[in-house]
């Protein structure tokens, strides 16, 4: 993802690109393309780009540890000084260009973005039950048995508890 900016007018330009998740060394978890949505201003001495990153993504649920995919989506901004990089300032979000860049390379940027927006926590849905901890079934997909042992337990020892009462 590369913008030439060799010629480029001072004033708001629009970019979209499209490239393989591994072109981009994103394929641990990513699938299929990564689009970049990009808004660039560009003035004298700066330019200031605005990224929408979509990509989609293959994760294994945290509690029932079933694949699903999902759409991941990011917004970043970076900030373009022609210049010497002063040696203190190492903020993130701020990019110095040698004075006589004529382009500017997305590939980094959209790649640690990509990465920073894969949540922490992921499931499959909201509400995932997960697996039962004594059988491994996935309790998305019903009930299983050891539930209802357990229940039939409750009910025995209630049983027991009558039989008791009424002898
Ligand atoms: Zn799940
Ligand atoms: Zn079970």
């Amino acid at each position: 993802m590369i913008i030439k900016i060799s010629n480029l007018s001072d004033g708001a330009h629009y970019y979209n690109f499209e490239e393989s998740v591994n072109d981009l060394a994103l394929n641990e978890f990513f699938v299929g393309n990564v689009n970049a949505e990009v808004e660039l201003s560009k003035s004298r001495s700066q330019i200031v780009l605005n990224a929408k990153l979509s990509l989609k993504a293959i994760f294994e649920c945290d509690r029932c540890n079933s694949e699903f995919e999902e759409n991941v989506v990011t917004q970043y901004k970076m900030v373009y000084f022609f210049g010497v990089e002063p040696k203190e300032d190492s903020s993130m979000g701020i990019t110095y260009l040698p004075l006589d860049s004529d382009k500017i390379n997305l590939d980094n940027d959209v790649k640690d973005f990509s990465l920073l927006a894969i949540p922490m926590k992921k499931l499959c849905y909201e509400d995932c039950k997960g697996l039962c901890v004594k059988c491994g079934k996935n309790l998305n997909e019903g009930f299983c048995n050891c539930s209802q042992i357990e229940v039939d337990n409750r009910w025995s020892a209630l049983n027991e508890l009558k039989n008791k009462l009424n002898n």
